[in-house]
């Protein structure tokens, strides 16, 4: 399902490419401004509709700062920043990542409380919301979810750190409903190295081998966004499961699109 959206993206994109290419040809410009009436009607109709027949991802969004420190209600049109429930549903959007941020100063033994903070505000928001919205853990989540006309809201955790260098605290976080993980940020911390900073394990050590591997077992998706280029070979060649990047990043350019492929969790 997601693949065939992903092909027909490219499909638009292409068309769009060409017809803003003829754009320059145009004589005059009056027939520019006729071309230009003709490029819209053609957004308007197939992109719109596009947009309308696929599964609608944001794969990141830091919305969970405000719901735990500023009490904010997302079911509620914000006052500020760009996404609540309202406008996920205005904008089409059927599935929003949350991603759990974690700073860099709470390394080493206080960033997995900070974690556990943020889950818990986001699945009290969830639930307060459940008419609305749905934590999804799996793929299959996503598409019952979306097919229910709810928007599927998976959980995501933004920096390595937040498992404090532990395979037990990772499951913990799986088991209570974190399926992606970010596996650095811009500082290498305990078994990854990021693109930011000198190497300090030459990409993943011994621990972060045995973090892949597990990831691989419990089904969570793995975020090569901020990783150094070493880190990210290590991961193709030890990962089993796809791998994906989703948000901007130090680490440099590696793909068009943000995941490789379409369903991010294992069966
Ligand atoms: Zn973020």
């Amino acid at each position: 399902m997601h693949l065939l959206c992903i092909n027909r993206s490219i499909y638009i994109a292409y068309i769009l490419k060409e017809k803003l290419r003829k754009l320059w040809k145009q004589p005059s410009r009056q027939q520019a401004k006729r071309f230009l009436y003709d490029l819209y009607a053609f957004m308007e109709k197939d992109v719109k509709k596009l947009h309308k027949e696929a599964i609608v991802w944001d794969c990141h969004n830091d919305l969970e700062y405000r719901v735990l420190y500023k009490g904010l209600d997302i079911g509620e049109r914000l006052p500020g920043g760009h996404v609540d429930i309202k406008r996920l549903k205005e904008g089409g959007v059927d599935v929003q990542v949350v991603a759990l941020f974690i700073q860099n100063y709470l390394y080493p033994d206080k960033s997995a409380w900070q974690a556990f903070k943020l889950l818990r505000a986001m699945k009290k928001a969830i639930d307060k919301n459940s008419d609305s919205v749905e934590l999804a853990r799996t793929g299959s989540d996503v598409e019952r979810i979306v097919s229910e006309g709810k928007i599927a809201l998976p959980l995501a955790i933004e920096r390595d750190h937040a498992i404090e260098d532990s395979l037990e605290l990772l499951r913990k976080f799986h088991e209570l409903g974190v399926s992606f993980l970010t596996l650095t940020h811009n500082v290498s911390h305990g078994w990854a190295d990021s693109s930011k900073g000198p190497p300090k394990w030459n990409g993943l050590n011994e621990l972060g081998h045995k973090v892949i591997k597990e990831m691989n077992r419990i089904g969570m998706v793995i975020d090569v966004s901020y990783v150094s280029d070493k880190t990210f070979y290590d991961v193709i060649k030890i990962s089993e499961n796809c791998w994906g990047r989703s948000c901007r990043s130090w680490s440099r350019y590696v793909s068009t699109y943000p995941f490789t492929c379409g369903n991010p969790w294992s069966p």
